[in-house]
């Protein structure tokens, strides 16, 4: 992979694959913030459309969520903080402290639809096998009793503590790749038998009080792809040896050069290598692996939607292998079979 050969599963296949990358998404993921709001909200309605006009080697569908339930976000957050956001009623303190302002009342539908995007994601690899996303979440600086960070509720968490419940599930492993810690995931998972957090992070980056994950691997700001993809496998590395059941991945892009939040000067091209390294790593251990959007505010914001695209594009490609190497059940499936 380092150097630079094309990984098997892009190489040209005039097969094509059994069935689509599933990715949840609905309208309101854009059109639920404020359009005056700081928050790049653009960025989901112009991936929608870049991946529909792209040529893509390997097709991607789009699905719409549902609502999540208040018992579902019960499996991680506090009653009185669910309670609250519901019938708006956090405080302005609490508003400030998420950060996307000017709040809206679609607000709450928006949540509630990019956590069932999440939630439905995760169901489909455990009917299907392969690889499905959600085009929003990864929010991973909620904590169990408040938002930060354009994070409201912790959708990574809420999936792990889903993924646990399930009798043939013992391991869920998180790698968080966004340029940002994932303080929220390793607080509300730290005391949650069978869930490992990695984290590979821009140490001097917000948060600035960050929460121990099972493993942080930091880097100093202005590290480019070598310091980057090292630390990348090492996190591969950790997660290898924990052997998961299901791999939820953390794959924001504000660990781009171009973004205006991250502090490292990772190349396109260098996020691109780093997304087929996790996705080889899915496809040679039949992992089931669900995509978590995150973070990217480039500026231009057109370069984050070129990375985002790139990675659902790969993820597709990497889908469709599983799907023809392992069966429609990937690992997970041939293992409720025994
Ligand atoms: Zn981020």
């Amino acid at each position: 992979m380092r150097s630079g050969t094309t990984p098997p599963w892009l190489e040209d296949d005039p097969v094509p694959p059994k069935s689509p990358l599933s990715i949840w998404y609905h309208d309101l993921y854009t059109m639920g913030i404020d359009p005056t709001a700081r928050f790049p909200r653009d960025r989901y309605k112009m991936l929608e459309e870049r991946i529909r006009d792209a040529p893509l080697p390997s097709p991607i569908e789009f699905r719409e969520p549902g609502l999540a339930s208040a018992d579902d976000l019960l499996r991680v957050h506090g009653p009185d903080y669910v309670d609250r956001f519901l019938s708006g009623r956090l405080s302005d303190r609490e508003i400030n402290r998420i950060g996307l302002k000017p709040w809206r009342s679609s607000f709450t539908q928006r949540t509630l639809l990019i956590m069932g995007g999440s939630i439905s994601a995760l169901e489909h690899v455990f009917q299907h096998g392969g690889i499905s996303g959600n085009m929003a979440g990864g929010t991973h600086h909620s904590h169990a009793d408040f938002g930060s960070g354009y994070c409201v509720f912790n959708d990574i968490a809420i999936c792990a503590k889903i993924a646990l419940e399930r009798e043939d599930v013992e391991r869920v492993a998180v790698l968080d790749l966004d340029v940002h810690q994932g303080d929220g995931t390793a607080a509300t998972l730290r005391d949650t038998p069978g869930a490992l957090t990695v984290s590979v992070h821009c140490e001097a980056n917000f948060p600035f009080r960050k929460v121990a994950s099972d493993f942080d691997l930091p880097l100093p700001a202005g590290a480019g792809d070598s310091d980057y993809l090292d630390r990348v496998q090492e996190g591969l590395d950790i997660v290898s040896g924990f052997s998961p059941d299901v791999l939820l991945f953390q794959a924001g892009v504000d660990a781009l050069a171009s973004d205006a939040l991250g502090k490292l000067k990772v190349s396109r091209s260098g996020m691109r290598l780093r997304n087929q390294m996790v996705l080889s790593h899915v496809v040679d251990q039949g992992l089931p692996c669900v995509i978590f959007m995150g973070g990217g505010y480039s500026d231009p914001i057109k370069h984050t939607v070129d990375a985002f695209l790139d990675l659902f594009a790969d993820a597709a490609i990497a889908n469709g292998r599983m799907q023809r190497t392992t069966g429609l059940g990937g690992r997970h499936r041939e293992r409720e079979a025994v």
